[in-house]
Protein backbone atom coordinates (compact mmCIF):
# COMPACT_ATOMS: atom_id res chain seq x y z
CA UNK A 1 0.00 0.00 0.00
CA UNK A 2 1.77 3.26 -0.61
CA UNK A 3 0.65 5.82 1.87
CA UNK A 4 1.32 9.40 2.13
CA UNK A 5 2.06 10.85 5.72
CA UNK A 6 1.48 14.98 5.63
CA UNK A 7 3.42 16.60 8.76
CA UNK A 8 5.72 13.96 8.95
CA UNK A 9 8.73 15.55 10.64
CA UNK A 10 6.66 16.53 13.72
CA UNK A 11 5.70 14.16 16.53
CA UNK A 12 3.16 11.95 15.89
CA UNK A 13 3.71 12.42 12.32
CA UNK A 14 7.30 10.78 13.00
CA UNK A 15 6.00 7.93 15.00
CA UNK A 16 3.56 7.02 12.39
CA UNK A 17 6.11 7.04 9.44
CA UNK A 18 7.76 4.21 11.26
CA UNK A 19 5.10 2.01 12.37
CA UNK A 20 3.90 2.02 8.88
CA UNK A 21 7.08 0.84 7.18
CA UNK A 22 7.48 -1.77 9.90
CA UNK A 23 3.83 -2.72 8.46
CA UNK A 24 5.27 -3.44 5.22
CA UNK A 25 3.66 0.12 3.38
CA UNK A 26 5.43 2.11 1.00
CA UNK A 27 5.21 5.48 2.67
CA UNK A 28 5.84 9.04 1.46
CA UNK A 29 6.77 11.42 4.14
CA UNK A 30 6.09 14.77 3.68
CA UNK A 31 6.52 18.00 5.85
CA UNK A 32 7.17 21.63 5.49
CA UNK A 33 10.12 21.88 7.69
CA UNK A 34 13.43 21.67 6.69
CA UNK A 35 14.65 18.02 6.76
CA UNK A 36 16.89 18.53 9.46
CA UNK A 37 14.41 19.42 11.80
CA UNK A 38 12.35 17.05 11.30
CA UNK A 39 11.76 14.88 14.66
CA UNK A 40 12.38 11.80 12.72
CA UNK A 41 13.39 10.57 9.25
CA UNK A 42 12.93 7.42 8.33
CA UNK A 43 15.30 6.10 5.40
CA UNK A 44 12.92 3.59 4.56
CA UNK A 45 10.63 6.54 2.93
CA UNK A 46 10.32 8.78 0.22
CA UNK A 47 10.70 11.92 2.31
CA UNK A 48 9.77 15.24 0.48
CA UNK A 49 9.93 18.89 1.71
CA UNK A 50 6.34 20.56 0.66
CA UNK A 51 4.65 23.53 1.76
CA UNK A 52 1.04 21.48 1.88
CA UNK A 53 -1.04 24.50 2.49
CA UNK A 54 -0.97 25.03 -1.09
CA UNK A 55 -2.79 23.11 -3.74
CA UNK A 56 0.19 22.74 -5.84
CA UNK A 57 2.52 20.56 -3.19
CA UNK A 58 -0.73 18.49 -2.18
CA UNK A 59 -1.25 17.28 -5.88
CA UNK A 60 2.73 16.03 -5.90
CA UNK A 61 2.35 14.82 -2.27
CA UNK A 62 -0.70 12.67 -3.01
CA UNK A 63 1.00 11.38 -6.36
CA UNK A 64 -0.10 7.29 -6.73
CA UNK A 65 -1.09 7.64 -3.19
CA UNK A 66 -3.74 5.10 -1.94
CA UNK A 67 -3.97 6.21 1.44
CA UNK A 68 -3.27 10.10 3.19
CA UNK A 69 -2.48 10.69 6.70
CA UNK A 70 -2.98 14.32 7.32
CA UNK A 71 -1.02 15.18 10.70
CA UNK A 72 0.39 18.45 9.51
CA UNK A 73 -1.21 21.70 11.27
CA UNK A 74 0.42 24.46 12.53
CA UNK A 75 0.11 23.77 16.40
CA UNK A 76 1.34 23.49 19.88
CA UNK A 77 0.37 23.60 23.48
CA UNK A 78 -1.55 26.33 25.89
CA UNK A 79 1.26 28.69 25.15
CA UNK A 80 0.66 28.59 21.63
CA UNK A 81 -2.35 28.18 20.66
CA UNK A 82 -3.96 30.67 22.99
CA UNK A 83 -1.72 33.32 21.08
CA UNK A 84 -1.79 32.91 17.11
CA UNK A 85 -5.36 31.85 16.50
CA UNK A 86 -4.97 33.08 13.30
CA UNK A 87 -1.98 30.89 12.13
CA UNK A 88 -4.02 27.97 13.74
CA UNK A 89 -6.82 29.09 11.47
CA UNK A 90 -4.51 29.48 8.66
CA UNK A 91 -3.94 25.41 8.71
CA UNK A 92 -7.65 24.64 7.38
CA UNK A 93 -5.14 25.45 3.78
CA UNK A 94 -3.59 22.23 4.72
CA UNK A 95 -6.83 20.41 5.00
CA UNK A 96 -8.77 21.48 2.45
CA UNK A 97 -6.33 21.53 -0.25
CA UNK A 98 -5.26 17.69 0.83
CA UNK A 99 -8.50 16.76 0.42
CA UNK A 100 -9.28 18.18 -3.34
CA UNK A 101 -5.85 16.98 -4.14
CA UNK A 102 -6.77 13.28 -3.03
CA UNK A 103 -10.14 13.13 -4.57
CA UNK A 104 -8.55 14.51 -7.64
CA UNK A 105 -5.49 11.40 -7.45
CA UNK A 106 -8.53 8.90 -6.79
CA UNK A 107 -7.03 8.19 -3.40
CA UNK A 108 -9.09 5.62 -1.27
CA UNK A 109 -8.68 6.22 2.43
CA UNK A 110 -8.23 9.90 4.03
CA UNK A 111 -7.58 10.23 7.88
CA UNK A 112 -7.75 13.59 9.63
CA UNK A 113 -6.52 14.50 13.12
CA UNK A 114 -8.86 16.48 14.63
CA UNK A 115 -8.67 17.03 17.85
CA UNK A 116 -10.28 17.64 21.66
CA UNK A 117 -10.25 21.04 21.03
CA UNK A 118 -13.65 20.94 18.86
CA UNK A 119 -15.33 20.34 22.26
CA UNK A 120 -17.39 23.60 23.57
CA UNK A 121 -15.64 25.87 26.54
CA UNK A 122 -19.22 25.67 28.28
CA UNK A 123 -18.98 22.05 29.26
CA UNK A 124 -15.30 21.98 30.39
CA UNK A 125 -15.75 24.70 33.17
CA UNK A 126 -15.00 22.44 36.12
CA UNK A 127 -12.04 20.68 36.94
CA UNK A 128 -14.63 17.40 37.52
CA UNK A 129 -16.80 17.00 34.75
CA UNK A 130 -17.94 13.97 32.96
CA UNK A 131 -15.80 12.76 29.85
CA UNK A 132 -16.68 14.37 27.12
CA UNK A 133 -18.84 12.36 24.29
CA UNK A 134 -18.61 12.70 21.14
CA UNK A 135 -22.42 14.54 20.33
CA UNK A 136 -21.23 16.87 23.20
CA UNK A 137 -19.43 19.09 20.19
CA UNK A 138 -22.62 20.47 19.29
CA UNK A 139 -23.91 23.35 19.79
CA UNK A 140 -20.61 24.49 18.62
CA UNK A 141 -18.24 26.62 20.82
CA UNK A 142 -14.88 25.40 20.30
CA UNK A 143 -11.83 26.94 21.40
CA UNK A 144 -10.99 30.01 19.61
CA UNK A 145 -8.74 29.85 16.81
CA UNK A 146 -7.31 26.21 16.61
CA UNK A 147 -10.93 24.59 17.62
CA UNK A 148 -12.73 25.97 14.89
CA UNK A 149 -10.27 25.01 12.23
CA UNK A 150 -10.54 21.58 13.54
CA UNK A 151 -14.44 21.58 13.58
CA UNK A 152 -14.56 23.19 9.78
CA UNK A 153 -11.69 20.34 8.98
CA UNK A 154 -14.23 17.76 10.38
CA UNK A 155 -17.07 18.63 8.40
CA UNK A 156 -15.32 19.20 4.88
CA UNK A 157 -14.40 15.80 5.67
CA UNK A 158 -17.69 14.25 5.70
CA UNK A 159 -18.82 16.38 2.91
CA UNK A 160 -15.94 15.01 1.11
CA UNK A 161 -16.75 11.40 1.80
CA UNK A 162 -20.78 12.11 0.97
CA UNK A 163 -20.44 13.96 -2.06
CA UNK A 164 -17.21 13.01 -3.51
CA UNK A 165 -16.77 8.88 -2.13
CA UNK A 166 -13.17 9.57 -0.31
CA UNK A 167 -13.84 7.84 3.00
CA UNK A 168 -12.97 9.95 5.25
CA UNK A 169 -11.75 8.70 8.95
CA UNK A 170 -11.49 11.26 12.09
CA UNK A 171 -10.11 10.96 15.36
CA UNK A 172 -10.34 13.34 17.79
CA UNK A 173 -7.16 13.39 19.55
CA UNK A 174 -6.83 14.28 23.55
CA UNK A 175 -3.28 15.46 24.12
CA UNK A 176 -1.14 12.75 23.15
CA UNK A 177 2.94 12.99 24.49
CA UNK A 178 6.07 10.86 23.95
CA UNK A 179 9.32 10.66 23.03
CA UNK A 180 10.29 12.54 19.68
CA UNK A 181 8.26 15.54 20.66
CA UNK A 182 8.86 19.45 20.73
CA UNK A 183 9.76 19.47 24.72
CA UNK A 184 10.90 23.26 24.62
CA UNK A 185 10.40 26.93 22.98
CA UNK A 186 6.82 27.43 23.26
CA UNK A 187 4.85 24.76 21.55
CA UNK A 188 5.32 22.12 24.13
CA UNK A 189 2.34 20.60 25.71
CA UNK A 190 2.22 20.09 29.45
CA UNK A 191 3.78 16.20 30.10
CA UNK A 192 6.55 17.05 27.86
CA UNK A 193 7.07 21.26 29.30
CA UNK A 194 6.74 19.58 32.95
CA UNK A 195 9.39 16.57 31.96
CA UNK A 196 11.56 19.33 30.78
CA UNK A 197 11.17 21.65 34.15
CA UNK A 198 11.94 18.13 36.45
CA UNK A 199 14.67 16.98 34.33
CA UNK A 200 16.02 20.94 34.24
CA UNK A 201 15.94 21.17 37.85
CA UNK A 202 17.65 17.84 38.81
CA UNK A 203 20.59 18.91 36.72
CA UNK A 204 20.08 22.63 38.73
CA UNK A 205 19.39 21.33 41.90
CA UNK A 206 16.88 23.50 41.72
CA UNK A 207 13.99 22.88 43.90
CA UNK A 208 11.18 24.95 42.61
CA UNK A 209 8.58 23.89 39.62
CA UNK A 210 6.60 26.23 37.66
CA UNK A 211 3.31 25.43 36.65
CA UNK A 212 0.62 27.25 34.73
CA UNK A 213 -2.36 28.50 36.93
CA UNK A 214 -3.32 26.70 40.14
CA UNK A 215 -2.79 23.22 38.78
CA UNK A 216 -5.87 21.87 39.29
CA UNK A 217 -7.51 21.68 36.10
CA UNK A 218 -7.11 18.79 34.98
CA UNK A 219 -6.43 16.53 31.66
CA UNK A 220 -6.23 12.95 30.65
CA UNK A 221 -2.87 11.84 28.40
CA UNK A 222 -2.70 9.41 25.86
CA UNK A 223 0.71 7.88 25.01
CA UNK A 224 2.41 7.88 21.46
CA UNK A 225 1.98 3.82 21.23
CA UNK A 226 -1.68 3.86 22.17
CA UNK A 227 -2.75 7.16 19.67
CA UNK A 228 -0.96 4.94 17.08
CA UNK A 229 -2.76 2.09 17.50
CA UNK A 230 -6.45 4.05 17.56
CA UNK A 231 -4.87 5.53 14.67
CA UNK A 232 -4.83 2.67 12.59
CA UNK A 233 -7.61 0.57 13.97
CA UNK A 234 -10.30 3.85 12.96
CA UNK A 235 -8.17 4.55 9.71
CA UNK A 236 -8.96 0.86 8.66
CA UNK A 237 -12.60 0.80 10.34
CA UNK A 238 -15.84 1.44 8.87
CA UNK A 239 -16.80 4.03 11.36
CA UNK A 240 -16.70 7.52 9.27
CA UNK A 241 -17.92 10.09 12.10
CA UNK A 242 -15.39 11.82 14.20
CA UNK A 243 -14.49 9.94 17.50
CA UNK A 244 -12.65 10.52 20.64
CA UNK A 245 -8.57 8.80 20.52
CA UNK A 246 -7.90 9.38 24.29
CA UNK A 247 -6.94 8.13 27.36
CA UNK A 248 -9.97 8.48 30.14
CA UNK A 249 -7.29 8.93 32.86
CA UNK A 250 -8.25 12.14 34.44
CA UNK A 251 -5.52 13.87 36.11
CA UNK A 252 -4.54 17.35 37.73
CA UNK A 253 -1.31 18.88 36.51
CA UNK A 254 -0.34 19.18 40.36
CA UNK A 255 -0.73 15.25 39.64
CA UNK A 256 1.53 15.23 36.57
CA UNK A 257 3.90 17.03 38.40
CA UNK A 258 3.81 14.50 41.57
CA UNK A 259 4.44 11.83 38.68
CA UNK A 260 7.39 13.09 37.16
CA UNK A 261 8.81 14.03 40.60
CA UNK A 262 8.53 10.55 41.21
CA UNK A 263 11.15 9.47 39.02
CA UNK A 264 13.79 11.45 40.70
CA UNK A 265 15.18 11.42 44.27
CA UNK A 266 13.88 14.87 44.89
CA UNK A 267 11.08 16.61 46.43
CA UNK A 268 9.86 19.93 44.59
CA UNK A 269 7.56 23.06 45.69
CA UNK A 270 5.27 24.32 43.25
CA UNK A 271 4.86 28.64 41.86
CA UNK A 272 1.85 28.60 40.54
CA UNK A 273 2.08 31.45 37.58
CA UNK A 274 -1.67 32.52 37.35
CA UNK A 275 -1.21 34.57 34.62
CA UNK A 276 -0.28 31.72 32.35
CA UNK A 277 -2.19 30.36 29.70
CA UNK A 278 -4.72 27.48 30.97
CA UNK A 279 -6.88 26.55 28.53
CA UNK A 280 -10.29 24.51 30.19
CA UNK A 281 -10.70 24.19 33.69
CA UNK A 282 -10.97 20.44 33.00
CA UNK A 283 -10.94 18.03 30.21
CA UNK A 284 -11.08 14.14 29.46
CA UNK A 285 -12.40 11.57 27.07
CA UNK A 286 -15.80 9.64 27.18
CA UNK A 287 -14.64 5.98 25.62
CA UNK A 288 -17.56 4.68 25.34
CA UNK A 289 -17.92 4.91 21.70
CA UNK A 290 -14.49 3.91 20.72
CA UNK A 291 -14.76 0.66 23.08
CA UNK A 292 -18.11 0.25 21.20
CA UNK A 293 -17.02 0.49 17.64
CA UNK A 294 -13.78 -1.14 18.27
CA UNK A 295 -13.78 -3.00 22.03
CA UNK A 296 -10.70 -1.30 22.89
CA UNK A 297 -9.42 2.19 24.42
CA UNK A 298 -5.98 3.63 25.08
CA UNK A 299 -4.44 1.55 27.92
CA UNK A 300 -0.92 2.73 28.31
CA UNK A 301 -0.66 3.46 32.21
CA UNK A 302 0.72 7.47 32.61
CA UNK A 303 3.37 6.63 34.72
CA UNK A 304 5.08 4.09 32.29
CA UNK A 305 4.27 6.22 29.66
CA UNK A 306 5.90 9.84 30.63
CA UNK A 307 8.17 7.70 32.43
CA UNK A 308 9.46 6.85 29.18
CA UNK A 309 9.13 10.40 28.37
CA UNK A 310 11.10 11.64 31.13
CA UNK A 311 14.14 9.29 30.74
CA UNK A 312 14.30 10.35 26.61
CA UNK A 313 13.89 14.24 27.70
CA UNK A 314 16.22 13.86 30.07
CA UNK A 315 18.71 11.81 27.80
CA UNK A 316 18.32 15.18 25.10
CA UNK A 317 18.95 18.13 27.78
CA UNK A 318 22.23 16.32 29.31
CA UNK A 319 23.59 15.46 25.73
CA UNK A 320 22.51 19.28 24.38
CA UNK A 321 20.37 18.03 21.93
CA UNK A 322 17.55 20.42 22.15
CA UNK A 323 17.41 23.02 19.27
CA UNK A 324 15.36 20.66 17.39
CA UNK A 325 13.08 19.96 19.89
CA UNK A 326 12.80 23.49 20.87
CA UNK A 327 10.07 25.02 18.74
CA UNK A 328 8.07 28.21 18.29
P1 LIG B 1 3.69 18.64 15.41
O1 LIG B 1 3.69 20.13 15.46
O2 LIG B 1 4.79 17.92 16.08
O3 LIG B 1 3.61 18.14 13.90
C1 LIG B 1 2.91 18.84 12.91
C2 LIG B 1 3.80 18.92 11.70
O4 LIG B 1 3.09 19.57 10.64
C3 LIG B 1 5.06 19.78 11.96
O5 LIG B 1 6.23 19.00 11.72
C4 LIG B 1 4.94 20.92 10.98
O6 LIG B 1 6.17 21.34 10.44
C5 LIG B 1 4.04 20.31 9.91
N1 LIG B 1 3.41 21.35 9.10
C6 LIG B 1 2.87 22.51 9.52
N2 LIG B 1 2.46 23.24 8.48
C7 LIG B 1 2.75 22.52 7.37
C8 LIG B 1 2.59 22.77 5.98
N3 LIG B 1 2.04 23.91 5.52
N4 LIG B 1 3.00 21.83 5.11
C9 LIG B 1 3.59 20.67 5.55
N5 LIG B 1 3.77 20.39 6.85
C10 LIG B 1 3.35 21.31 7.74
O7 LIG B 1 2.27 18.17 16.01
P2 LIG B 1 1.78 16.73 16.48
O8 LIG B 1 1.71 16.76 17.95
O9 LIG B 1 2.53 15.68 15.80
O10 LIG B 1 0.27 16.77 15.94
C11 LIG B 1 -0.11 16.13 14.73
C12 LIG B 1 -1.58 16.39 14.46
O11 LIG B 1 -2.35 15.91 15.58
C13 LIG B 1 -1.96 17.86 14.29
O12 LIG B 1 -2.98 17.97 13.34
C14 LIG B 1 -2.51 18.25 15.63
O13 LIG B 1 -3.42 19.31 15.57
C15 LIG B 1 -3.19 16.96 16.05
N6 LIG B 1 -3.33 16.87 17.51
C16 LIG B 1 -2.24 16.66 18.29
C17 LIG B 1 -2.40 16.58 19.66
C18 LIG B 1 -1.22 16.34 20.56
O14 LIG B 1 -1.41 16.26 21.78
N7 LIG B 1 -0.01 16.22 20.06
C19 LIG B 1 -3.67 16.73 20.23
C20 LIG B 1 -4.76 16.96 19.41
C21 LIG B 1 -4.58 17.00 18.04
Amino acid sequence: MKVLVAGAGGFIGGHLVRKLLSDGNQVRAVDIKPMGSWFQVHSGAENLGLDLSKLDSCETAVKDVDQVYNLACDMGGMGFISNHKADCMMSVLINTHLLLASKNAGASRFFFASSACVYPDYRQMDSDIPGLKEEDSYPAMPEDGYGWEKLFSERLCRHYREDFGLETRIARFHNVYGPEGTFDGGREKAPAAICRKVANAVQKNETQIEIWGDGNQTRSFMYIDDCLNGIEKIMHGDFADPINLGSAESVTINQLLEIVSSFTSKHFTKRHDLSAPQGVRGRNSDNTLIKEIFGWEPTIPLEVGLKATYDWIDVQIKSGNTDKYSRF
